[in-house]
């Protein structure tokens, strides 16, 4: 008997961990019904999927929307857009930048208050692991904090400091016992701190000086640290924006002996380089900073191996006047990158498709779903999930313009560069919120997302 869906995706090649197939999909009540070759039913909405790819829902694991608080930085109106134009249908909110920072209850209670009014798509929000808030950490786990995220330096921000090492141990333990996961900012506090006080000893302050300040040898001491925190107390890790292979190989030696770590790189650290940072300046200014070419390409053969777990955007902006400086350590550090970030790594992939594609869909959805307690309803084109995706177009070239950011501010480092794909339409819970990279009027409000532990 043929019954009628809300939709379905004709002809489209499906791309999940598993590989590309082509097939039809549909979607009722919200979720994914039917992946098969032919659907016969008949649907009240049909999508042309031929000549095209049909690619899970983005689930960014690490972004900086800036609100409540900052949202003339960012807000989690634009924020959202952005990334959704870019594929993207859930993202985690980081901890830090809104005001109050998410280190108890009652602050993440506010943000999250604000997302559902606002986002265009569905969201979990981190909680923060700092100095004094041990006993906060509970409250964050029952407000539904999708893990808590600590700095090994400093954050930038004053009100959310650098753990010490009693409390990342200390907040590991409570961690673990209340079963949330722990994301760390792995560069060694101290020595970043000495670095850049050398470099300013010499009168530098160019953005070699700052590169220099952070060489990948603290990022290794940090993800150390973290790595023997976590085998210690039996947490949960997250090693966040990992940006060089050897930070990856400290991970996987870790992971070899049964520490439960898992590795996060960013988009920027597979599409740029250091001498995108000398070329360019404050729109590449990040930490840890970009790398040389051998180690972008090296970070490439490590997600080819599949030693990178899940690629978060990092989406980190400030308003125009914080990213002017002669000085390149006073320049706000943060690349703003989650409209375009995920399009340029599947348009480099487009040679070696059947090998990276399905890489692509675990790292950017299925191993994120996985990793935070999601898997039950998103991450994966799969009967019973929400039906969260994107479509897109493989184009032969085009340039991405700065006039198509939805950002607060129209700042990127994509910005001017070629690209292969085009993000055509996303789809949430199988209604589209953003087609031709223009969000749909009426489009539905994100939902707070609870991880399942
Ligand atoms: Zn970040």
């Amino acid at each position: 008997m043929s019954t009628t869906l809300d939709l379905i995706v004709r002809g489209g090649e499906v791309v999940t961990p598993k590989g590309l197939r082509r097939a039809d999909v549909g979607v009722a009540d919200g979720r994914f019904v039917q992946v098969a070759a032919e659907i016969g039913d008949s649907a009240k909405e049909t999508i042309d999927g031929s000549g095209k790819w049909v690619f899970p829902g983005i689930v960014d694991a690490h972004v900086h929307f800036n609100e409540p608080g900052r949202a003339e930085w960012e807000g989690l109106t634009s924020g959202p857009a952005a990334l959704c134009a870019g594929g993207g249908t859930v993202f985690f909110d980081m901890p830090l930048n809104s005001e109050p920072p998410s280190i108890n209850a009652d602050a993440l209670n506010r943000k999250r208050a604000v997302a559902e009014k606002k986002s265009c798509i569905d969201f979990a929000l981190w909680g923060g692991l700092v100095p004094g808030n041990l006993d906060a950490l509970e409250g964050l786990r029952d407000a539904g904090a999708v893990g808590l995220k600590a700095f090994l330096c400093a954050s930038g921000i004053d009100s959310f400091p650098a753990v010490d090492d009693l409390t990342l141990r200390e907040g590991m333990k409570r961690a673990a016992e209340l079963g949330m996961i722990v994301a760390v900012h792995a560069e060694d506090g101290p020595s970043v701190a000495r670095l850049t006080a050398e470099q300013r000893e010499r009168g530098r302050n160019d953005a070699r000086a700052f590169m220099d300040s952070r060489p990948v040898e603290i990022e290794l001491a940090g993800i150390r640290t973290a790595v023997d925190a976590a085998a210690l107390t039996g947490c949960a890790l997250h090693i966040v924006h990992v940006s060089c292979p050897e930070g990856i190989a400290v991970i996987n030696e870790a992971k070899g002996r049964g520490v439960n770590v898992s590795a996060e790189t960013c988009p920027h650290y597979l599409l740029l380089s250091e001498d995108d940072v000398l070329r360019f300046g404050a729109p590449t200014k990040c930490a840890p900073p970009l790398r040389d070419e051998s180690r972008r390409r090296g970070m490439w053969r490590e997600f080819s191996e599949g030693a990178v777990d899940t690629v978060g955007s990092d989406h980190s902006p400030a308003p125009p006047e914080m990213k002017t400086s002669e000085d390149f350590f006073e320049i706000w550090g943060g690349i703003a990158g989650c409209q375009h970030g995920y399009e340029l790594l599947i348009s480099e992939a487009r040679p070696r498709i059947d090998e990276l594609f399905p890489r692509l869909a675990a790292v950017l959805a299925a191993n994120v779903a996985k990793r935070f307690g999601l898997a039950a309803t998103k991450g994966e084109i799969a009967e019973g999930r929400d039906a969260d995706f994107c479509i897109i177009e493989p184009v032969e070239e085009r340039t991405i313009e700065a006039s198509e950011l939805l950002t607060r501010h129209r700042i990127s480092p994509y910005a001017g560069r070629r690209s292969r794909a085009r993000i055509l339409q996303t789809v949430l819970r199988g209604m589209t919120v953003c087609s031709s990279g223009k969000l749909t009027e009426g489009a539905p409000r994100g939902q707070f997302l609870v991880p399942k532990r």
